[in-house]
């Protein structure tokens, strides 16, 4: 793969992995906040019902509570003369909004009613269960004023006798009407519930209770009386649900904000750029160097410095790779800084010579507004290096950028210019005599066509009879042949770089690799006698 497209296929694993975390980010808040709108209005619901039973009971309940005291006024007048005693029940009805007739009963017949006055029908023929001996209360249908509308009656034995006491009707439906109206979507139905016989609102006394798949009960019964209240309706969870997809637009809105504000919150740290940020606060870029050699005695002249990343995370990458990153991303300048502090930490590796120069690979836009001059100022001088400096500037797309006034003052630094990958760029004559460089460093395409039939083998020996008649010196890049070297020692070219040399090594190697030299200087392949050059 291309270092370009292995670059751009990093650029894009970052950008798919952000993304991923935050559309992962926007559906959790999405389920987060759909989810607490279901649980509160679950509960809301559950609230609801359970608010409602209990408010049913307790009017229930204190709308009952006037007929236990009338009932001690009434006991003693059973068995007392209806005449006597009428005007006085009906007084008491009437002040008891909720009953609709109070009546007095004697060994099983009902003698005195508040509304009819005296009657004689034995109670059973108007309520199946009385008399009774115990006291009661049960649902039941008026038989006598307002045929077969339900009523609850209250029956209250006198002491020591079950077949006579004190009957109370009271109106029920009416009470109902008022209390136990259906509150949908929450409450469909509505039961009061006495021993078993059920009151639904609007229906009057049922036998059928409710039924329904996703009916769910709650009842609520009164601690004080025997009765109880009885809600139907869906369950709480099964309304939240119906309820969601009307949250659903405020729920996406937020996700989308969420979603939205983890791009934004990202954007730096999931990046190549933090990537390489992380690299430098890690130390896990070094310097490497590469010697160049003489091509007329084979001495080494100096060295390149390239830089490695040993990244742990995504492994080894390569300069190709990142170096075009770090330039698109603007950290190319912290980059370089970094290699000349560590080249600065590691400079006794170097020969102390000022015969040995060391070449350091420039972006263009570290020339802006001179701050190169200022690194050099702030990195490089303070430790006084003896070995002259040469920045590389690639042809590739930095030339055009340089400010050839900052070219003039690095000079004036005593700072050598030399141009990368020469031949490779669009213009790169023009430049010749604009940055009057010292040093043109001829791309290694232009070697390795050497002894080709190439056309750029002909570009070669142009560019070296051009370096020769503009008196540039000339570096030949990539030489891995002694064929290669022999060819470019014959026409002239004064230094040589490529692995027929060296690799590039790390900067405490390079003692050792000088040693070795010195001690096995190898063929003199620059003597040898080859066909005569072309030109
Ligand atoms: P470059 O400046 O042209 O560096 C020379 C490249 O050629 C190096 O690749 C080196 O390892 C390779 N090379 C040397 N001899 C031979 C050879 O005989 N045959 C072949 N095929 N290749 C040879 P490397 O180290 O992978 O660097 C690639 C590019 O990355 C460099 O090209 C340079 O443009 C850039 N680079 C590396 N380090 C730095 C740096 O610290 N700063 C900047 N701005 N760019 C750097
Ligand atoms: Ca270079
Ligand atoms: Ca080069």
């Amino acid at each position: 793969m291309k270092p370009m497209q292995k670059a751009q296929r990093i650029i894009r694993a970052y950008r798919r992995r952000r993304l991923i975390l935050c559309v992962v980010l926007a559906l959790l808040a999405l389920i987060l906040t759909l989810g607490i709108r279901y649980f509160s209005d679950r509960k809301q619901y559950q609230r609801d019902t359970t608010r409602y039973a209990a408010h049913a009971v307790e009017t229930l309940d204190e709308l009952l509570v006037p007929l236990d005291a009338a009932r001690a006024a009434l006991l003693p007048l059973v068995g007392m003369p209806c005449q006597q005693v009428h005007r006085q029940l009906r007084e008491m009805a009437a002040s008891l909004q909720t009953v609709r007739s109070i009546a007095l009963i004697n060994d099983g017949t009902l003698y005195c009613s508040s509304i009819f006055g005296e009657r004689n029908v034995p109670v059973h023929q108007l309520q199946p269960h009385l008399p009774a001996p115990t006291p009661l209360m049960r649902l039941s249908r008026d038989r006598s004023l307002i045929k077969g509308s339900p009523v609850l009656i209250v029956w209250t034995p006198a002491i020591d006798n079950g077949t006579s006491g004190v009957l109370q009707s009271v109106n029920i439906e009416f009470i109902s009407g008022l209390l136990l109206n259906p509150d949908p979507p929450v409450i469909e139905h509505v039961l009061f519930d006495v021993a078993g016989t059920h009151l639904e609102y609007g229906r009057g006394l049922v036998e059928a209770l409710p039924t329904g798949d996703n009916l769910t009960r709650y009842e609520k019964s009164s601690s004080r009386y025997p009765f109880s209240v009885t809600l139907y309706g869906p369950s709480p969870g099964a309304l939240a649900l119906k309820n969601l997809p009307s949250q659903l637009p405020l729920a996406v809105l937020l996700s989308l904000l969420i979603g939205y504000i983890a791009w934004l919150a990202t954007a730096r740290r999931m990046s190549f750029s933090w990537e390489i940020n992380l690299g430098i606060a890690n130390n896990e870029f070094e310097v490497y160097c590469q010697p160049l050699v003489s091509g007329k005695t084979g001495e080494c002249t100096g060295v390149e410095l390239l830089l490695r990343w040993n990244n742990p995370r995504l492994g080894p990458i390569a300069p190709d790779v990142f170096i075009p990153l770090a330039e698109q991303l603007r950290l190319i300048n912290a980059l370089t800084r970094y290699v000349l502090i560590k080249t600065v930490e590691q400079r006794h590796f170097f020969p102390d010579s000022a015969d040995f120069h060391i070449g350091v690979n420039i972006a263009a836009s570290h020339f802006h507004q001179g701050v190169i001059i200022d690194d050099l100022k702030r990195y490089w001088y303070p430790s006084r290096p003896v070995q002259p400096l040469f920045l590389e500037l690639t042809e590739r797309d930095a030339l055009p950028e340089v400010d050839y006034r900052v070219a003039h003052d690095l000079r004036q630094l005593g700072v050598k210019l030399a141009i990368d990958d020469f031949g490779t760029g669009q213009s790169s004559l023009s430049y010749l005599e604009t940055l009057s460089p010292d040093v043109l460093k001829m791309d290694k395409r232009f070697t390795a066509a050497i002894g080709t039939d190439a056309v750029n083998s002909t570009v070669t020996d142009i560019i070296i009879a051009m370096a020769r008649r503009l008196k540039i010196e000339l570096v030949a890049e990539g030489v891995e042949t002694e064929e290669q070297a022999a060819y470019l020692c014959r026409l002239g070219v004064p230094v040589l770089q490529g692995y027929l040399f060296a690799h590039p090594m790390p900067l405490e190697a390079l003692p050792q690799w000088l040693e070795q030299r010195r001690a096995h200087p190898g063929t003199p392949f620059w003597r040898r006698r080859l066909p005569a050059p072309m030109i």
